[in-house]
C-alpha cells in the first residue's frame, strides 16, 4: 500500500531534455583532476600522496582518518600538487591535483571480487568502507557506518531512485542501464541488514525505468525486491518522506529512519556498493546530468570524480546562450556556482545552467500576506513564516519551540511563497541562532 506526505509543492520537472539521453563517457578525458579532501559529511580525508607521486585509476590516495571517507584516483598520471581548490559546496578545500597522463592504467593492489554466497556482514562493511562509498544522493554520509548501524535493525530497505529535484536524470539513467546490478546488490544488503521487505522506489513518470526494472526483476531468480513508481511531488526523495511514503511510518521530530526500522540508500549509492563487493572497484566515477536551457547540448555523462564541471560543460557544447544561474544539485536544493572550476565531487549528481526565463528572478521580498501557504506545503510540519517572524523579533525561546533541526532544506517554503520572502534561508539563519546561543543542533 502506498501512503502520502505531508506538504510538498508541484514544480516544472524539465527532465525533457536529459531523459533519453544515455549515461556516456567524456571523448576527451580531462587533463587534470581535483579531488578535494572534503567529500564526506563526517570531515576531512587524510592525504596518502605526495606531489611528484605516481598515480593509477583506483589507487587509494587519501584515507579515513579520525573523520572522513576514503578517495582513490579516477585517473593515472602524477599528483602536481596538494592545495586549495574551488569546491562545489563553496569556498576553497584542500584538495590532490592530479595530472592525467591519458594512459589509464588500473591500479594493480585492486581487491579482489568478493563471492556473494561467502559474504560476511564485517566484509561488506570493511569493503565499503574501503572503497570510499559516502550517500551519493546528498548526504555524504559514509555508508560504512549507516550500514553497521542499521544491521538488525530495520525491516524495511529502500532504494531511493525517486530524483525529485527537477531537471535531474542521473539516477533514473542509472537504474535504466544498470538496474540488474542494482537490484542484486540491494539482495545482498538485505539479507545481510536482516531485512524482509526491499523496496525501489521511482516517481511514476518514470515508467520506462518501472518496465525496465520488472523485467530484469522476472529474469533474476530468488531476487525478491519491489518496485513503486509514485506520482511526482517534491520532495518524495528526501529521506523523512520516502520513508513514510513507502511505510507510512512517520519518522519522529529530531529521529533517524532507525527510530522506525528503515534504511534509505541512493541508487547511486546502491551501484557503487555493488562495484566495490563484486568488482572489487573503488568509487572513481559516478553519473552526471548537465543540463539546463542555456546548456547546447544536454546530456547524461559518466565521468571521473575530480573532473572540472567546466570540462562537463565543454563536453555538451558549452553555453547556446548566458546562464545568470549555475547550480550542483538542481534548482530545489542545489548550490550556486560562482565560477565552473570546481570539480564533481561523490554527491555531484548534474550541473544545471539556467536561463533568466527558466528561474523567477531575484526580485525584493514582498510583506507576508498571511496566505499560509508556507505551512501547507512544509513537508516537516514547520511554521516557517513564524519562524521568521521569531527570527526578527529575536525570540529565542519561541524559537527553540519549532523543532528547527528538522528543516532538510528542500525549499518548499521559498519556492511556494507569492511574496517571494526568502524563507529558507530564514530558517537557516534561525538555527544558526539556536546554535550560538547553544540550544539547537
Ligand atoms: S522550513 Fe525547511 S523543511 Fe519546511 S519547507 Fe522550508 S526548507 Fe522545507
Ligand atoms: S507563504 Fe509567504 S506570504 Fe504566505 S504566509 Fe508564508 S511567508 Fe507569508
Amino acid at each position: 500500500m502506498i501512503h502520502s506526505f505531508f506538504g510538498g509543492v508541484y514544480p516544472a520537472t524539465r527532465k525533457g531534455n536529459t531523459r533519453r539521453k544515455p549515461l556516456s563517457r567524456l571523448s576527451q578525458p580531462p587533463k587534470e583532476i581535483v579531488i578535494p579532501l572534503i567529500m564526506c559529511a563526517d570531515g576531512p580525508s587524510t592525504p596518502m600522496v605526495s606531489p611528484g607521486d605516481s598515480v593509477t585509476v583506483g589507487q587509494p590516495v587519501a584515507r579515513r582518518g579520525e573523520t572522513g571517507a576514503a578517495a582513490h584516483s579516477s585517473v593515472s598520471g602524477r599528483v602536481a600538487a596538494i592545495e586549495k581548490r574551488p569546491h562545489p559546496w563553496g569556498g576553497l578545500s584542500s584538495a590532490i591535483v592530479i595530472h592525467n597522463d591519458d594512459r589509464n592504467e588500473l591500479y594493480q593492489g585492486r581487491l579482489a571480487p568478493l563471492d556473494p554466497r561467502q559474504l560476511t556482514l564485517e566484509q561488506l562493511v570493511e569493503r565499503v568502507e574501503a572503497a570510499g562509498v559516502v550517500g551519493m544522493g546528498g548526504g555524504c554520509f559514509p555508508t560504512w557506518e549507516k550500514l553497521a548501524r542499521s544491521a538488525g535493525k530495520i525491516d524495511t530497505l529502500i532504494i531511493n531512485a525517486a530524483e525529485c529535484e527537477p531537471y535531474v536524470t542521473a539516477d533514473y539513467r542509472l537504474l535504466l542501464e544498470r538496474g540488474e546490478h542494482i537490484l542484486r546488490c540491494a539482495q545482498v544488503l538485505a539479507v545481510h541488514l536482516g531485512c524482509e521487505r526491499v523496496v525501489v522506489v521511482t516517481e511514476g513518470d518514470k515508467l520506462s525505468a518501472v518496465e525496465a526494472v520488472e523485467r530484469r526483476l522476472r529474469r533474476l531468480h530468488r531476487v525478491r525486491v519491489q518496485i513503486i513508481a509514485i506520482r511526482t511531488r517534491y520532495p518524495l526523495g528526501a529521506e523523512k518522506q520516502i520513508i513514510q511514503t513507502v511505510t507510512g511510518r512517520e519518522v519522529p521530530p529530531g529521529g533517524s529512519p532507525l527510530h522506525v526500522k528503515c534504511a534509505v540508500f541512493n541508487v547511486a549509492t546502491v551501484f557503487a556498493i555493488h562495484d566495490a563487493l563484486f568488482q572489487g572497484w573503488p568509487l572513481t566515477h559516478r553519473a552526471v546530468t548537465v543540463t539546463g536551457g542555456a546548456v547546447t547540448r544536454p546530456r547524461n555523462l559518466w565521468v571521473p570524480i575530480g573532473t572540472p564541471l567546466r570540462s562537463l560543460l565543454e563536453a555538451c557544447g558549452g553555453l547556446r546562450e548566458a546562464s545568470d544561474r549555475m547550480l550542483t544539485g538542481g534548482p530545489m536544493m542545489g548550490v550556486a556556482l560562482q565560477n565552473l572550476d570546481a570539480p564533481v565531487t561523490k554527491d555531484t549528481n548534474s550541473l544545471v545552467c539556467l536561463t533568466d526565463w527558466e528561474h523567477k528572478p531575484e526580485t525584493p521580498a514582498g510583506v507576508c500576506i498571511r496566505c499560509g501557504k508556507c505551512v501547507a506545503a512544509c513537508p516537516m510540519h514547520l511554521p516557517p513564516t513564524f519562524i521568521r517572524r521569531a527570527l526578527e523579533e529575536h525570540d529565542v525561546e519561541k524559537l527553540a519551540k519549532y523543532h528547527l533541526e528538522d528543516c532538510n532544506s528542500c525549499g518548499c517554503c521559498s519556492f511556494i511563497c507569492p511574496a517571494q520572502i526568502p524563507l529558507v534561508e530564514a530558517v537557516s539563519l534561525a538555527r544558526a541562532v539556536l546554535r550560538r546561543e547553544g540550544v539547537g543542533k
